[in-house]
Order: C-alpha cells, then structure tokens, then sequence
C-alpha cells in the first residue's frame, strides 16, 4: 500500500523550508522542460509539486527522492516557486516515517557513517588527514592566512586525494601560508540536509563551527562546491559568517596577485564543466574560466549547456551515494557532450562531478577519448 503523507504535516514541513510559495505554482510545466531528468527518463516536478499543494504526496516511491537540486527548475519558474525547498520537506517527512525505496539505501549507511566517523564514506576519523602525509602541510594555527578544508571526498576517496595533493602543492608554491584541521573537522553537512537528515545537518554543522572558532579561523579556501555553499549560505543561520573562497577563486587569485607563476604550456583542447553548486548555486562562472585562458597553449572550447544551462552530473542532493541505473546516469550525457566539443579534457572543480564522471568514463569506454581533471591538476603540473 503507497503511503502518502498526512497533509497538515507535509504543509508544516514545507513552510518551515521557506518553500510555500508552491502554492503560486500554476502548473505551467516550464520546470520540467529544463530538468535533467527528462533527458534520461519520464520526470515530472510540476506533478510533485501539484500533490504537494494538495498534501497528497506519495512518499513511498523513488520520485521525492531523484531531484539532484541541480536549481535549473527554480531559475525556470514565473511564480517564483521553491522546488529544492519543497522536494527536501517531502525527503524529512519520509525520512520522519523511515519510508526508503531500494535506491536510497546507500544512502542511509553514508548517513550512519556521517554519524559515526563525520564522514559518508565509512572510513575512521583518525585517517581524515592521511592524504597529507609526507607533505608539507601543517596544522592550522590561529597566526595562519587560511584554514585549507578539503572536505570528505578529497580527504579519504583515493582518486579525490590526488586532488587535495594537487592543491597543498599549489598553496605551498605560491607562499601561502595555511593549515588544516585533519580530524577535527566534519563532513559539511551540504548533501545529508538535502536528503532530509536535517538533525544530522545541525550536529556537523555546530560541531565545525565549535572547531571553527576554538582554532581561531577567519578564512576558509574550500575544494567543493557543496562545502562552499554550505559554509557561505548555510552556517550564517547559525549566527556566524567566516569568509569563504572556493578555490577556483583563490587560485584566480593567486595569478592575478603575481603569487603564483605560471611556468610551463599545456598544449591540449580543453572544455570546462560549470558544477551546479558553483554555477547556479552561487554565480561561480568566470574565475576557473579566467584561470584557463591564462594558461599558454591551451583551447578552451565550450559543450552545449555551459555556465547556467549546465547539465547536472547527477550527484547532487544526496544522489552521489543512491544507485542510479547505468541508463539513467547524466553523466554519461556530459561525457558524449564534451567529447562532441573536440575536447581531450574535461575539467571540472567539484568532487561529485568528478566522481560519476571518472565512472561514465569507465562505462562508456572512453579512456581513450577523454580525460578527467580537476582545475587544480592542471595548475599543479604547470607551475
Ligand atoms: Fe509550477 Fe513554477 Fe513548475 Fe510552472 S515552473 S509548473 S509555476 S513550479
């Protein structure tokens, strides 16, 4: 039997996101005309919405749970309708009743592991700052420039860790002087709130924060767009506001500053893909641009879907630890659009995306076709 939730508390829950403005919605469907869904499946958020207003959501099934908060709908709709908002509400009322399809599962042991170790990724807190071993990365001090937070994926995932690796080599060759907080840090909390854990949201936020202040920290340079958006627009509801960089930015930076030189070509065609998170979420579009276009020898060619048309990776809103079938996966779209571009490399400035992008690669046999980086591993091999 389909359980639908009781309409006062899909209501209450809704209002308290500050989503109630669904109730303008006039069911024009523009939001499904630009959500990613519909590119690999039948997907209707104008129909979520519909049942939303009239509380007779069915919260059983796989639909509450596929919107990657990609925020392409949000920018689509003339009344001004929250859909992240309201689609988060449904995913804490199911999450109130522990009503989980198959697919979000995986979901549930990264949030057990969150709990636990700080981290989705099941591995011990101790080993949060085993990617720095052997470098010259020290703990951060109050005295110190920035706190460098690299985040969950970059901390303990082995192809990711190259991509904290990259970073300290580049924050130590322009003279920066920062530090990190190894395991005193927590996860940023971005994507469990978005699967409507929002207690489990509150504890690793506070915990951070507590740390935050205790070590003195005034300037975080963060590796992923969910961190950033977290820390930016999220943590001031939490009565504090520390100044946040992305690194694209602070790399940006760097070169414009005359911090960090740039001594070698890169003699390859090259496509940029725009991360929801920096993108949409946060008008992140010049600054991993501007660094490319200073870079000798390399073509910046742009995929269909660029800056805020930017097709998602599929990974956010806690879809980068639920199962997605292989025909379902963006990803794989992103990868045929940056091959159709011409481009050897697709770079990007977020762990998710590389992650189902590396896997798409796998998948759709292209390791011939086209390589994977991060920004920050074409610096570190060009300074
Ligand atoms: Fe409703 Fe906005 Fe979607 Fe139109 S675009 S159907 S108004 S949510």
């Amino acid at each position: 039997m389909e359980t639908v939730a009781p309409f006062k508390e899909v209501i209450d829950e809704i209002k308290e996101s500050g989503g109630d403005a669904f109730r303008y919605c006039f069911q024009c469907g523009l939001c499904d005309t630009v959500c990613p869904w519909n590119k690999v499946r039948q997907f209707s958020i104008r129909k979520i919405i519909r049942e939303a207003t009239f509380g007779l959501t069915e919260i059983e099934g796989e639909n509450i749970w596929r919107c990657t908060t990609c925020g392409r709908c949000p920018e689509r709709c003339p009344r001004g309708v929250k859909q992240i908002e309201v689609g988060v509400s449904l995913r804490r009322v199911a999450s109130a009743y522990e009503v989980f399809p198959a697919s979000v599962r995986s979901a549930r042991t990264a949030r057990a592991s969150l709990i636990s170790e700080g981290n989705p990724l099941q591995v011990e807190r101790s080993k949060r700052a085993d990617w720095a071993k052997g470098l010259a990365v020290k703990t951060f001090s109050e005295e110190m420039e920035i706190l460098y937070f690299a985040g969950c994926y970059l901390s303990f995932d082995p192809r990711m860790k190259k991509v904290a690796v990259a970073t300290a080599d580049i924050l130590n060759k322009a003279g920066v002087d920062f530090g990190i907080l190894g395991n005193k840090e927590n996860c940023c909390g971005e994507s469990i709130r978005k699967i409507g854990s929002e207690n489990v949201f509150k504890d690793l936020a506070k915990q951070n924060i507590k740390t935050f202040i205790d070590a003195g920290v005034k300037k975080i340079v963060v590796s992923s767009p969910h961190c950033y958006h977290t820390f930016k627009n999220e943590y001031p509801e939490f009565m504090v506001n520390f100044e946040v960089i992305h690194i694209a930015q602070y790399i940006s930076e760097l070169i414009n500053e005359g911090r960090l030189q740039i001594s070698n070509a890169y003699d390859k065609k090259v496509t940029y893909h725009d991360p929801c998170y920096l993108g949409r979420h946060n008008d992140i579009y010049d600054a991993p641009r501007d660094i490319l276009q200073k870079i000798p020898g390399l073509e910046l060619v742009e995929m269909v879907d660029s800056r805020s048309n930017s097709l998602c990776c599929g990974g956010g809103g806690g879809r980068i630890w639920m199962d997605t079938p292989k025909e379902e996966r963006f990803s794989d779209i992103r990868l045929q659009q940056s091959k159709a571009s011409g481009a050897q490399v697709l770079v990007t400035a977020c762990p998710y995306c590389i992650t189902n992008f590396e896997e798409s690669r796998l998948n759709l046999e292209y390791d011939d076709v086209i390589e994977i980086k991060d920004i920050t591993e074409i610096i570190q091999e060009i300074i």
